[in-house]
């Protein structure tokens, strides 16, 4: 997903191009909003942490893209790709060194296993928008 400050800020073309470019194919890509029940259903494993009001707020400030990316090891990858949560940690050439604005506002979100790109896939897409 590409987050609202980095759709806002006009980075969704250059950070399509980094993600196709590193090797993944896109299988299903969407420009869409969360509500503020959705975002806090996408993040309710953050539930209990004290940042979940902003971080729900913040995700439903906006629109999103949202895309399914393919690709060997995709997970471990991408997440290397995005670079770290805190974008002060991030290394050179990272989506999130580049683009992020703040360890909250940090322009790029990555599932974090297999098992959670299939659920978050299946939250965004149909089957008939997948190719
Ligand atoms: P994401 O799940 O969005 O790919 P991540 O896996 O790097 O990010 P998580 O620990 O899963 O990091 O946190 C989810 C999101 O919550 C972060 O990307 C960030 O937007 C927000 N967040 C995390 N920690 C903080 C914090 N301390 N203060 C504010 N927001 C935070
Ligand atoms: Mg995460």
């Amino acid at each position: 997903m590409i987050k609202p400050e980095a759709v806002a800020a006009g980075h969704t073309g250059k950070i399509i191009d980094m993600i196709i470019s590193n090797g993944f194919k896109i299988v299903a890509l969407k420009y869409t909003r969360l509500s503020a029940e959705e975002a806090g259903i996408f993040y309710e494993v953050h539930k209990e942490r004290p940042f979940y009001g902003e971080l729900v707020g913040y995700m439903a400030s906006g629109p999103i893209i949202a895309a399914i990316l393919e690709k060997d090891n995709a997970v471990e990858d991408f997440r290397k790709l995005i670079g770290a949560t805190d974008p002060a940690q991030a290394e050179e050439g990272t989506i999130r060194k580049r683009f992020a604005e703040s360890k909250a506002k940090n322009a790029c979100h990555g599932s974090d296993s297999d098992e959670n790109a299939e659920i978050e896939g299946n939250f965004f897409f149909s089957g008939r928008e997948r190719f």
